[in-house]
Order: C-alpha cells, then structure tokens, then sequence
C-alpha cells in the first residue's frame, strides 16, 4: 500500500499549526504498518534547504497553471521519510511565511500557487510521466491540497489512486473569485455546484470535499460539529450529504519529541514518578519571563496562535479571577494585532504576575509544557487540539471547553472522576469569560489539594495518544477504498 500525503506544511521543514505535526508524524507511523508514505510539499526554501540528498527527477516546463518553469525534486526529511518538493520559483521562493508576505497579507496568487501545486500532485500520484513509484492513495490535507482531487477527476488517465481530504481547520477553506477560474485549468463542468463551485467562488476546501473518496477529520467530535450550520461554516450540507464517507480520527502525540523524561529544552527532565522534579522547571519559566519566583504559585500558561478561535480574549478578561488567587500567567504566541496588544497590556499592568512572549519559539513551548502546572486551551471551536495533549503528557493539565477534539482528550475533573482515577483536566461549556473564571477557580482549588493533585497529573501522564491507533485507523480506511481503473 502506497499513499502520497499532499500537504503545504510538514514538521521540521515547515510549520504554521498542527497540521504540519501531523504530517511530520503519520507517515513514519503509517510506515510501521507496512504503509509506504511520501510526502509532497510546495519547494519553499525551507524545504529546499531542509530536504537531504535532494536531487531533481523532472522538469515540468510550462504546463501548471500559471506557467512558468517548475521541477520535481525528491530528497529525504530529517525524520526519513521520502518528501518530493515542487520547485516553482515564481511561486514559493519568498520570505515570510508559507501563505503570506511579510507584511501579513495573504500572497494574491495563493490561488494558483496552490494551483500549481495540485496539479503537480495529481500527475505525480498518477506515476508522473514514468517515475518509479505510484500512489495507490493520494492523501490531501486542507484547502491547499483541495484541487488535487478535482484534477484526477479529469484527468482521464489510467491509474487514478483512490483519494482522501483531510479537514485540520474548517475555517481555512481557500475561497476566490470566481473569475480565476479559467486559469485553473479545469474543464468548464467542473464549474458548479457538483464541482469546484462554492457560493458562486471558487472553493479549494470545497472542491477537494466534493471529489474526494473519503473525508476525514481531526476528532470524532468535530465531524460531528462541520455537519452542523454552526460548525461547518458554508460546508455542513455537503458534509451532511456525504457523512457516510467522513471519519473523525483523533490526531496523534510524536512522543519522541514530547516527552519530558527526555526532553532537551527542560532545565529538569522529569517522569511521573519524579514529578518533584517538575518546579525546577516552573522556576526556570518563571526567571525567563521575569515573573516573581514563588515556587508556590500556580503558573497557568498559553501557547497559542493569537486568533479569535483559541478564546485568548477570554484569558485576558478573565484573568483577574488567576491573579486575585496569586497565580502567575505566561503567554507565547502570536497573531491578530488586537489580541497580542491586549495580552501586552495585561501583561504591562502586572509586572511580576503575568508575562508575554510574542512570536513562534518552539523551545519556549516545551519549557512551558514543563514548568507551568495548567495549560489554557478555551477555545471556540478546536478541530483536535495538539497542545492539550502535550500538557496531558507533561502533567500541565490542560484546561479546555468541552468542544471538537479538547472534547475527545481530556476528563474535567469532577469528585466522582477524579476518585474513579479518570480526571485529566478541566473541561468547561460556555465560550464566556465567566465561566472561565469559575474554571479556573476550580483549578485552584484542587491545585491546593496537593494529593489529589499529583494524582491528577499521574492520570493525565499515563494517557496514551501516540500515533498507533490513528495510523491504523488510516490503514483501515485506504485499504476499503477501492482503485479507479
Ligand atoms: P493549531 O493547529 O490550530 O494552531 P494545535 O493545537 O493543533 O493548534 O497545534 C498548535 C501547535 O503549534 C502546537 O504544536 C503548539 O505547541 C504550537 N504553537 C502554537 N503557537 C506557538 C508559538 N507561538 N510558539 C511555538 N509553538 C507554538
């Protein structure tokens, strides 16, 4: 069995979200079943830099859409797994991140980037003009990888793989004008309801939803949430119509990497039979964010895109209910401008108590993972959630509403729970800083209840959320797809 994960970002090489976890991590766990994975990903110079023994194999002069010169390249990620790289300069050799400039905005051709790119992975899941290896399953992951399918559709060649869409964050849908259309390269019936039309736009997101032969997403909860007008954001009908071919398989932890017995960023690597061990670390995060060192204190932490959809205005509305109890807060994270200005001020106005780092540190996150004793996860809506997970597994226990994948992952911490030895965390319903409040006054309470505490950590550590069962769940479901002929 063979799949060709078609995805914009894949963890060491490029990485905006859990996405790029994901695909970093399921394909050596898919290769442990047998599954033979490569991964192909847009030839930003991250990706260029990054993939070892790279060497080119084809030269795709003229003919993605857009035009321009563009390669296949093949090489290694660091982790192993054979990754093919579109190389396309026009398109991908740019600073900033993957989808916008350095100013912020979205790059104005992502729709034919992501174009390109599609076509490109459709001629090569289809064996792309005598390469040596052919998918049996094209995989594509959110909107960027939503023409791939579209494209094999009609492509009328012979060996068309089956396909999978994978949906990591519904609110990402690659939506343009309509007038782009003629240069996609798509035949004039793929414009419409039954095709790539979405609202009279075009829809990446869509269109990879409408021809794919499976859909999965990210939790069980969540695919029962896109169903819904709430939650599935324009798409709940054609989900609705085809929930027979969508799966929720709940995302995987890459416990080679988050795990707090070895992991290199802790000042005190520590397991759950040394959790004395972990307030080392809550004294190192603390320094480091110029906080006051109260080994007592509860330290509550966010790490997180600064977006509406984490909840973050609702930290920093109620998060005088932490500091009236002498708790300490550290954010990391970045993103909308009033949301990283409004964790500023809060931190501005208590030194000592609240502290901010505003960007992307993936060490930093592993030293909050390990100092910090509760991890904020309030978010509106959560496909999966990778972070609550990592606390689960460094005994930070994750505070989440009780939504999408936080829903799937961790117990509140209930009398009854936490005396059956189920409790993992704290799980609230309203989206409202109120009811934040009183979460948080729970956390507290139970934080001064050492025992029941520590037995509250051992529970959350002894979880198991590695990549196994998803990648057989994976396994399972390309095995019943059946091939086009
Ligand atoms: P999403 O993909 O919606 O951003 P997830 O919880 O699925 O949310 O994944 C977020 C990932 O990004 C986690 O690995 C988290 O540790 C990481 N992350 C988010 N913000 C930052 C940041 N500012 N610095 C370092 N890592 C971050």
């Amino acid at each position: 069995m063979r799949s060709l994960f078609v995805t914009p970002e894949c963890y060491p090489l490029v990485k905006t979200g859990g996405l790029a976890d994901v695909c970093g991590a399921l394909p050596g766990a898919l290769a442990g079943l047998g599954v033979d994975v490569r991964v192909l990903l847009p030839g930003y110079p991250a990706v260029l830099d990054g993939l070892q023994g790279k060497r080119t194999l084809r030269s795709l002069p003229g003919w993605l859409p857009g035009g321009g010169d563009a390669w296949l390249v093949a090489g290694r990620m660091p982790q192993g797994v054979t990754a093919y790289a579109l190389e396309m300069p026009d398109r991908f050799d740019r600073p900033g991140n993957p989808y916008a400039g350095p100013d912020g905005r979205d790059w104005p051709d992502n729709y034919l980037r992501f174009a390109a790119f599609g076509r490109a992975a459709a001629w090569l899941a289809q064996g792309g003009d005598g390469l040596d290896w052919r998918p049996d399953i094209l995989h594509g992951h959110d909107w960027q990888a939503g023409l791939a399918p579209a494209y094999l559709a009609f492509s009328g060649g012979e060996h068309r793989p089956g396909t999978v869409m994978t949906i990591h964050n519904i609110a990402y849908q690659g939506q343009f004008p309509s007038h782009l259309f003629g240069g996609l390269g798509l035949p004039p019936e793929a414009f419409g309801v039954q095709g790539v039309e979405y609202y009279g736009d075009i829809g990446y997101l869509k269109a990879g939803l409408y021809y794919a032969d499976r859909l999965t997403t990210v939790s069980p909860t969540y695919a029962g949430e896109i169903q819904t007008p709430e939650g599935g954001l324009g798409l709940h009908g054609l989900l609705a119509s085809r929930a027979h071919d969508l799966v929720g398989i709940l995302n995987g932890v890459d416990y080679s990497v988050w795990n707090p017995a070895t992991d290199p960023h802790l000042a005190a690597p520590y397991d759950a039979d040394g959790l004395d061990t972990k307030p080392v670390n809550k004294g190192a995060l603390q320094a480091h964010y110029g906080l006051e060192h109260r080994p007592e204190a509860p330290v509550f932490a966010v790490v997180s895109r600064l977006v509406a959809q984490k909840g973050i205005d609702l930290v920093v509305e109620a998060a005088p209910a932490l500091l009236s109890r002498g708790a300490q807060l550290v954010i990391l994270g970045n993103g909308d401008g009033w949301l990283e200005d409004a964790c500023r001020q809060l931190a501005a106005t208590h030194p000592g108590s609240v502290g901010i780092h505003l960007g992307y540190d993936e060490a930093l996150s592993h030293r909050i993972q390990g100092g910090a004793d509760v991890i904020l996860v309030p978010s509106r809506f959560e496909p999966c959630g990778l972070t609550q997970l990592y606390g689960l597994r460094y005994g930070t226990l994750p505070l989440v509403r009780r939504i999408g994948g936080l829903n799937d992952t961790v117990v509140d911490a209930t009398p009854e729970a936490i005396d059956q030895g189920r409790a993992t965390g704290f799980v609230f319903d309203s989206a409202s800083a109120d009811a934040l409040a009183d979460t948080f006054h729970r956390a507290i309470d139970l934080y001064w209840d050492r025992a029941r505490w520590r037995q509250v950590q051992r529970t959350a550590m002894a979880q198991d959320f590695g990549w196994t069962a998803a990648a057989r769940a994976y396994r399972d479901l390309y095995r019943a797809i059946r091939p086009h002929a």
